[in-house]
């Protein structure tokens, strides 16, 4: 198994080198970014494991940063690492799909052990994001901007099935597949009624929508941008 790969976003050297030598000597491998912009430059050059994301940085602050990514694939780990007092900080990086945040200044075995369980998170793929959208499949727990979307177990899968799938255009033949199996004898007008149940949940009252209509194919999700 190769080592994980964590991208360091942090302008403060020391805080950096620190970083640097405590998670090789963890065996994992490690690329420092100094400044937002480079940290985004870079992340999006490869497949990161995990991120560890300062909120203060010069060029582009942490949380736009933290935008950016969970605007666009937005699977990756993230941990925050924040001011000791600054607890906007804390709520806005949870809010815009931060997995965790560690606060400055940190000891180093707590910091660890949240590495440990941001990637055991990722290796399960529990945690399914997109926009300000978040999916947890071990705990079917469904937030979007931070509040809590209660759904019915049909409405759950239906949306699980669409995260897997999300930016491909799935047509209702390929819906019921998935989501009611291949068993289901019934209409195909109950995937444009549990769509349906889903936009109310959703997308109502958000102004980025989620779901789109292909007209003549099916459904798609995805960030409009
Ligand atoms: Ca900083």
């Amino acid at each position: 198994m190769s080592k994980p790969h964590i991208l360091v976003v942090e302008d403060e050297t020391k805080i950096a080198r620190v970083l640097e030598l405590e998670l090789e000597f963890e065996g994992y491998q490690v690329t420092k970014a100094h400044d937002g912009m480079e940290g985004l430059r870079l992340y999006r050059e490869q497949e990161w494991d995990l991120l560890l994301l300062d909120i203060m940085l010069p060029g582009l602050s942490g949380t736009d940063l933290l935008k950016r990514i969970r605007s666009g694939d937005g699977d990756t780990p993230v941990i925050m690492l924040t001011a000791k007092d600054a607890v906007s900080d804390k709520v806005t990086g949870l809010d815009l799909g931060a997995n965790d945040y560690v606060t400055k200044p940190f000891e180093i075995e707590e910091l660890l052990a949240r590495i440990r369980a941001a990637l055991r998170t990722k290796s399960d793929q529990q945690v399914m994001s997109m926009e300000d959208l978040t999916v947890n499949v071990g705990t079917h727990e469904v937030h979007r901007g931070g509040h809590s979307i209660e759904l019915t177990a049909k409405e759950f899968s239906l949306l699980v099935y669409l995260m897997k799938n999300k930016r491909q255009v799935l047509n209702r033949e390929q819906l019921l597949e998935g989501v009611w199996g291949f068993d289901y004898y019934g209409d195909t007008n109950i995937v444009d009624v549990y769509i349906r149940y889903l936009r109310n949940k959703l997308d109502k009252g958000y102004e980025t929508k989620l779901i789109h209509t292909v007209r003549g194919v099916g459904y798609v999700l995805k960030d409009p941008r």
